[in-house]
């Protein structure tokens, strides 16, 4: 089913290509077109004809109270007449979260939930299990009331979600010569993990800046693409060492502002005139800029905004 508006927009950022001696280009999907933007939008193109395959009347999610995913999954499901359920936590961490740095669990997305009409169910912050288990009581519990029940993962993290991320691949193509590197934030995995399967095998590297502190996030790559490889009949069969992964821009940890990032997130807006996510997307321009001041980032660079942009009116 057909959500955003495509191809969204590529172009090069001369002021910041200027700075750091890169040719550095930015793919926007901060641009979609749809609910404010974000690179959830693609995934759910798929998402939502899947849960209406079903016959699904209700969909159930779970994430941090400002999650971009839960704002777009919350418009599409409107859009097609299903109900849309979304467990959250003001941050679910594994380890005590810094609250007086974390995003406001009012405005921002929260607000845009509401416009929406998404039914957030708030929860103590707990860990990820926590979270997790709570989506899947309230889906037993919606089910047990007779309804049909869509269960959506953190970030709609799925093959068919990673299916829509080879399709951005091909987006591209059309759209610029070959890049050497392409930069992109990572949290739950199927934006990277789409584009690193589309990828393989050529000379384009695929790099993403890890938005969570946790190493072992990569085991969820490898099982993401070979869910993928499953759909598509293929067999690429992705390792441990076909995922870049970058994990020194994270921060304070998952969910929770960083002063580097703020810093280019001013710089950014400044400069060009565009505006990064306090959480993903300028985490991963910092992790970007790490990269090239280290000189191990090619030249021929595209920057993949993610979007996020509704977070900024959440930040303390
Ligand atoms: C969800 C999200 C990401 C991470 O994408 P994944 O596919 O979950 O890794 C990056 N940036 C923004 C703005 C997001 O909302």
């Amino acid at each position: 089913m057909s959500l955003i508006l495509r191809p969204t927009p590529l172009h090069r950022l001369d002021a910041i290509s200027d700075q750091l001696g890169l040719d550095l280009w930015i793919k926007r999907d901060d641009l979609t077109g749809f609910a404010l933007g974000g690179n959830k939008g693609r995934k759910l193109e798929f998402l939502i004809a899947q849960a209406i395959e079903i016959g699904a009347e209700a969909v159930v999610t779970c994430g941090a109270a400002q999650s971009n995913f839960i704002r777009q999954l919350g418009a599409a499901c409107s859009k097609v007449g299903i109900e849309c359920h979304a467990v959250v936590m003001a941050m679910p961490f594994e380890f005590e979260p810094p609250h007086e740095l974390g995003l406001k669990t009012s405005g921002g997305n929260c607000l845009l939930n509401e416009i929406l009409g998404v039914n957030l169910y708030f929860e103590p912050d707990g860990t990820w299990d926590d979270l997790y288990q709570r989506a899947r009581e309230l889906a037993e519990k919606l089910e047990k009331k007779g309804r049909k029940v869509f269960r959506i993962p953190i970030g709609g993290s799925s093959a068919l979600a990673a299916y829509a991320f080879t399709l951005a691949a091909d987006e591209i193509s059309q759209q610029a010569p070959p890049f050497d590197e392409i930069v992109v934030a990572t949290s739950s995995g199927s934006t990277q993990t789409g584009l690193t399967w589309a990828y393989r095998g050529t000379a384009t590297k695929v790099t993403g800046i890890a938005c969570d502190p946790e190493p072992d996030i990569v085991v969820d790559f490898i099982e993401l693409a070979a869910q993928l490889d499953l759909l598509l009949g293929t067999c690429k069969q992705l390792s441990a060492q076909d995922f870049y992964i970058h994990f020194d821009a994270v921060g304070p940890g998952y969910g929770v502002p960083s002063l580097e990032g703020n810093q280019v997130l001013q710089e950014v807006a400044r400069l060009e005139g565009i505006f990064l996510d306090p959480i993903y997307s300028a985490k991963a321009f910092v992790g970007l800029k790490q990269l090239a001041q280290a000189g191990r980032l090619s030249d021929r660079v595209l920057f993949w905004h993610t979007g996020g942009i509704p977070a900024i009116f959440a930040m303390p």
